[in-house]
């Protein structure tokens, strides 16, 4: 299973607003062992979130879109998902009743517009919303493969990630995983320098995928070679780890020194993740 992230609106592009929800996304599937390859952020246009959804679906097996779920003209993630799955949008009348209370209960009247927050692509399945008015969606897209589209407002999105998309993610990868990562630092050495004397072991490691080794340039801190392992459990997480940070410090003698293995874990489920 891997799940790659949309990111719809235009203030992205434009640097208005920094894309923090694809940041935790990120995090959150790590946490959850899913592989997630690729982000990708795409203004309000239709035929570009179309295109983007399209490209995601064909390396993934699932997608995030966050955002372009609102009220307004250019909020037509709806409009682009019913187009993908090749379906009608319909209005939901029970969804209309509920939008229509969340404006009552806060003393409001109900804009026209957001009756468009209440059309959900035919197939697809609602994701009550609890903190604002959009709802989020569960797409199925032919062969097995499903869109989640959840509120651009972080506050929203979160919550319902939490709730409804990372379950069922989780509920569709089958078996749970854990992603646990080791950081080596390293004094003395230039990147290319680590990278040469790495160069071997690199090679036979993108051969077996499993662990990755990755480096960080941290100031003042040098260099950090950080080794990620993906497994079943903690425990076969850790001793692919121990083994690999052997091999790494044989070869890098001296110049490595302390190991730190930072494990967060996740509220809603026993996984783990990786550390700076
Ligand atoms: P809603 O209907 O709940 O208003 P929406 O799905 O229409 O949400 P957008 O209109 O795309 O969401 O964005 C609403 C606000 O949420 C933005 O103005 C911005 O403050 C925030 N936001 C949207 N996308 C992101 C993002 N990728 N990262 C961080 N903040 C975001």
């Amino acid at each position: 299973m891997n799940c790659e992230v949309v990111a719809v609106g235009t203030e992205l592009l434009l640097g208005q607003i920094v894309d923090t929800n694809s940041a935790w996304i990120g995090e959150q599937l790590a946490l959850a062992g899913i592989d997630s390859h690729f982000q990708t952020k795409v203004g309000d246009n239709l035929d570009r979130i179309m295109s983007v959804l399209r490209s995601a679906l064909d390396r993934s097996d699932a997608v995030i879109v966050c955002g372009g779920l609102g009220p307004t003209q250019d909020d037509i993630t709806r409009d682009a998902l019913a187009a993908v799955m090749g379906v009608e949008l319909r209005r939901d009348p029970a969804l209309v009743e509920v939008i229509a209370e969340v404006f009552a209960s806060r003393g409001r009247r109900m804009p026209d517009n957001n009756l468009a927050q209440a059309d959900v692509p035919e197939g697809a399945t609602v994701i009550e919303q609890r903190r604002g008015t959009a709802p989020g969606l569960i797409c199925p897209v032919a062969a097995g493969k499903v869109v989640y589209a959840v509120p651009g407002v972080p506050y929203e999105m979160t919550e319902m990630m939490e709730r409804a998309v990372l379950p069922d993610l989780r509920h569709r990868a089958g078996a749970s995983s854990v992603i646990l990562s080791r950081t080596l630092r390293t004094w003395g050495e230039s990147e290319s320098g680590l990278a040469e004397r790495l160069a071997d072991r690199i090679a036979q490691l993108d051969e077996r995928g499993n662990p990755t080794l990755a480096f960080l340039a941290s100031g003042m801190e040098g260099i950090k070679v950080r080794l990620t392992a993906k497994g079943p459990d903690e425990a076969s997480c850790r001793e692919v780890l121990g083994h690999e940070e052997l091999v790494v410090r044989e070869l890098l003698g001296s110049s490595s020194s302390a190991a730190t293995t930072r494990p967060w874990r996740s509220p809603s489920a026993p996984c783990w993740t990786p550390t700076g």
